[in-house]
């Protein structure tokens, strides 16, 4: 490499601080089976293992016409799904940008704006039968109690959305009042988690699927529990439901994750300042961010870029995670994709070779960290069902997953150092692109048929 002995010394310390230990990653683990066993003894537990009132299993046979919304990540989505059995179906969708002042603003103009969209994809898709009411599965990707397959109160915001008037209510009623003022023939049969979306939907063509987990913009899971063993349930225990775990909450109480300066700087920075800890280690939202806090202290210490930073580096969240992807993959002799996005896309003045090598180790101590800590979640569902060596498919959706250089190999590593070789090549991670509408459809026709 080019750098010089002070860089070099700073950027190893700094990269030391990003490295999680084979024996760190196991007690994370195993706190994250007694936090799960915490969360289904009682309510008010750190992760709030919320029961999602979908019970059994798919069997991939099941037909009919519905519609889903997807509110939660980067766009809404409107979707129309045809459940054809078989595991088949086809899909019609629509994507509408949710501005910053919609997220932010009271939840009643929110709720509006949803309802538009729904009406207007109704009005151009009309091959729908206006005069029978439409089932809808709303997947609605936040903390939300659920008390039926369609009520469920949200307990807080995360991932950047913070409207007012919707914590502590009912957000199915919400939407449902939405549609009632507009006269929009459309009932919210169901109310449904990403994560549960995901994986119903890779269930009606995989049926033996036992988790779903989301790792885009945020980090959660679900997975499928033997309600006998929910103390908190008071409903019937003699099934099978997935439970929402509500995981990016793990460890707010600083047990086990092994924040750095960087993490703690961009939380206190986060409109959900102390919480989601575990998902802000491991989304798509936050990397990006917790890098720029180790280049402006390199910069800041005048051993990157000359000491000269950018308007455009200096704006938090600036740095995209994406960029991260981007410049891991960069094999170009100088690192030209890498100078691309610091030169012309931060407009950095001028970096050296040595200054790129730099940011790729950061981007690479960032982004392997995250994939090692996202194992542990998984390892702790499978000790805590004692399926450890079982056969197991996790349907994983969203673009860190998808797109982030070695993402798949790093938490499989880093699964069998926690649990062995033998048992990491039993469990397959599988991509489950945009699996929510459809599982949310899939919801819906559940909920309608009881
Ligand atoms: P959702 O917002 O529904 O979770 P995605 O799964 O597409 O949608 O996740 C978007 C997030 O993924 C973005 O916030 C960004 O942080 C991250 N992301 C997007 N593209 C990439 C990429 N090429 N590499 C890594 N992360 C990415």
């Amino acid at each position: 490499t080019h750098l010089n002995e002070d860089q070099a010394a700073a950027v190893n310390k700094i990269v030391d601080t990003f490295i999680v230990s084979d024996d760190r990653l196991i007690k994370i683990a195993d706190q994250f089976v007694r936090e799960m066993e915490k969360g289904l003894d009682h309510q008010g537990a750190t992760i709030a293992m919320i029961p999602s009132f979908v019970a059994g299993r798919c069997t991939g046979n099941e037909k009919g016409t519905f519609m889903a919304l997807d509110l939660g990540g980067t766009n809404l989505r409107v979707c129309h799904v045809t459940l054809l059995g078989n595991g088949e179906h086809t899909i019609r969708q629509q994507k509408y940008v949710v501005s910053e002042e919609l997220k932010t603003g009271p939840m009643r103009n929110l709720c509006d704006f949803i309802a538009d969209c729904v009406d207007s994809f109704l009005t151009e898709n009309g091959t729908i039968d206006s005069n029978s009411t439409i089932q809808l599965g709303y997947t609605f990707s936040f903390p939300v109690l659920q008390t039926s397959i369609n009520r469920g109160v949200l307990k807080q915001w995360t991932k950047g959305f913070n409207c007012s008037g919707a914590v502590g209510k009912d957000v199915t009623i919400l939407l449902q009042d939405s549609f009632r003022r507009k006269n929009i023939n459309v009932n919210i049969a169901a109310i449904v988690n990403d994560t549960v979306g995901t994986l119903m939907a890779y269930a009606y063509k995989h049926p033996e699927t036992t988790m779903g987990v989301i790792m885009g913009t945020g980090f959660n899971a679900s997975y499928y529990e033997d309600m006998s063993k929910v103390k908190k349930w008071t409903g019937n225990t003699d099934q099978e439901m997935v439970i929402n775990m509500e995981c990016g909450a793990f460890d707010c109480e600083r047990r086990v994750l092994p924040l750095t300066v960087y993490d703690n700087k961009m939380d206190r920075e986060s409109i959900n300042v102390h919480q989601q800890l575990y998902e802000k280690m491991v989304a798509g939202m936050y990397l990006g961010e917790i890098t720029r806090n180790a280049l402006i202290e390199l910069i800041d210490r005048q051993l990157l870029f000359n000491g000269e930073s950018s308007k455009d580096l200096n704006k938090i969240w600036s740095f995209e995670t994406a960029y991260m992807s981007t410049i891991e993959v960069d094999e170009t002799k100088d690192l030209c994709d890498t100078a691309h996005i610091l030169e012309s896309v931060l407009s950095i003045p001028s970096t050296t070779l040595a200054d790129r090598q730099i940011v790729k180790k950061l981007c690479n101590a960032v982004g392997v960290r995250a994939a090692r800590l996202a194992s542990c979640h998984i390892a702790g569902v499978l000790k805590h069902t004692g399926k450890v060596g079982h056969e197991c498919i996790v349907a994983i959706d969203g673009s860190l997953f998808e797109f982030y250089p070695n993402f798949e190999e790093n938490m499989g590593n880093a699964l069998a150092a926690i649990l062995g070789e033998q048992a990491r090549s039993k469990v397959k991670f599988d991509l489950a692109r945009d699996g929510s509408g459809l599982g949310a459809a899939i919801i819906a026709m559940i909920a309608a048929k009881n």
